[in-house]
């Protein structure tokens, strides 16, 4: 038997140099129990697609998986309709959401506001969601579920449906809500622009006077009268986690993104509502839950996504601080509690998020391998300079899995 594998992915941990602190938020932030990972194991830096590519968090977290994300990715609305709960299967085709404010205007329907008021899961979207449902008919299945805040999502299931069509979300407040149309000559792809233009429709219909909305009006809010997807997808058959590397899986994580990338491979992924995805993910709570999921599978991947907010938002001293908090409440406690001859423990990022960009790039990020006999280099800190000196050297992601799975020893030997 193998040891059991832990990764722990800051999201968009890693950065660039910033010119005005002279340093990246890695180097700049106080985390000695990332350290300490890195000084007693194995360092180095992987690109997490390869040079060139600038990965989504998805696109990356395949590629840690161990799954190529040129053959396999779906697109994002199926990811988001796994990660809100909603059942997808091979074949059907999926779309990421919008509650919009509308109005009416020569025929069309002119959109006020993209987010309805960021009306909220509180505010009544599982009522508007379940109304579209019950109230809504289409010439094929479908499920329309809410998911976070002013999101939802639409699966479409049937025969002769195609992931081939346009966006319905003009992106822009003013301007009318766009005509779905085929990206391709398939007779399917026609069909279903069809269908979501209809859907659209329908469901504009159904909301405009449901109660939930003429209350909203009275109290001068914006009603969520409206629904625009985009983002289709179609979710292909993939070989699940288990069956692929003979270990059971889970992924903890509070993004519904990663917690979709999860379920589509067949990974275990528990819910639990102190976790977030955000700021006030309860980062403690996440520690003891990979822990207990440490115990009943051989492989566990935990995301803490509120990093990648931070370069998003360009805030340096935010990201430095979020880097500290993931140091102290869940590196620390997995430094604890993990026994080394039992565990091989990974420090990583999916993707650089640098705050001078305040977007996703390219750029190699570290990692940090550590197991009771991994190979000790003379690195003895986690960031993205340091490591580039250490034993593992630069390597892709898409490599990760085969790294880890041979320090657990994990696999089969290539000839006598
Ligand atoms: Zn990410
Ligand atoms: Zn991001």
């Amino acid at each position: 038997m193998g040891k059991r594998i832990l990764v722990l992915v800051g999201d968009g941990m890693a950065d660039r140099f910033e010119p005005d602190r002279g340093e990246t938020p890695l180097q700049a932030a106080d985390v000695p129990n990332m350290d300490e990972l890195a000084r007693r194991g194995s360092t180095g830096l992987m690109d997490p697609i390869r040079p060139g590519v600038r990965p989504g968090s998805d696109t990356a977290h395949l590629a840690l998986l161990g799954y190529d994300p040129f053959k396999v990715y779906p697109g994002r609305g199926p990811l988001e309709a796994l990660g809100a709960g909603v059942e997808v299967r091979p074949g059907d085709v999926a779309f990421r959401c919008n509650f919009a404010t509308v109005r009416r205007e020569d025929g069309d329907l002119i959109v006020e506001d993209r987010r309805a008021g960021r009306i909220s899961e509180k505010e009544g979207t599982p009522e508007l969601a379940r109304a579209v449902n019950e109230e809504v008919d289409l010439p094929v299945e479908f499920e329309f579920r809410e998911a976070v805040g002013h999101r939802a999502v639409l699966v479409l299931r049937g025969d002769g449906l195609s992931a081939d069509v346009t966006d319905a979300d003009p992106k822009r407040p003013g301007r009318p809500v766009k005509e779905v149309k085929p990206t391709s000559d398939d007779p399917a792809a026609e069909r279903t622009a069809e269908i979501v233009n209809e859907f659209i429709r329908r469901a504009h219909e159904v909301l405009e006077n449901h109660p939930i909305n003429e209350e909203r009006r009275k109290r001068g809010l914006p009603p969520a009268n409206a629904i625009l997807p985009r983002g289709a997808g179609r979710l292909r058959r993939v070989e699940g986690f288990e069956e692929r590397h003979g270990m059971s899986g889970a992924v903890v994580a509070g993004a519904s993104l990663i917690k979709g990338i999860g379920r589509m491979l067949d990974m275990t992924v528990p819910e639990d509502e102190g976790i977030t995805g955000r700021k006030d993910t309860d980062l403690r709570r996440k520690a003891e839950l990979a822990l207990r999921c440490l115990e009943e599978h051989e492989f566990v991947l935990v995301n803490f996504n509120a990093v990648d907010e931070m370069g998003h938002d360009g805030d340096f001293r935010g990201k430095v601080e979020m880097l500290e908090r993931m140091d102290r409440e869940l590196v620390g406690r997995i430094l604890d509690e993990v026994d080394p001859s039992e565990v091989v423990v990974c420090l990583t990022a999916d993707h650089s998020t640098p705050v001078t960009v305040g977007d996703h790039t390219a750029d190699p990020v570290p990692v940090a391998i550590w197991t009771d006999d991994a190979r000790r280099d003379d690195v003895e800190r986690f960031d993205e300079v340091s490591v580039a000196r250490g034993c593992l050297g630069r390597f892709p992601g898409l490599r990760l899995m085969d790294v880890l799975k041979d320090l657990a020893d994990r696999l089969e030997k290539f000839g006598a």
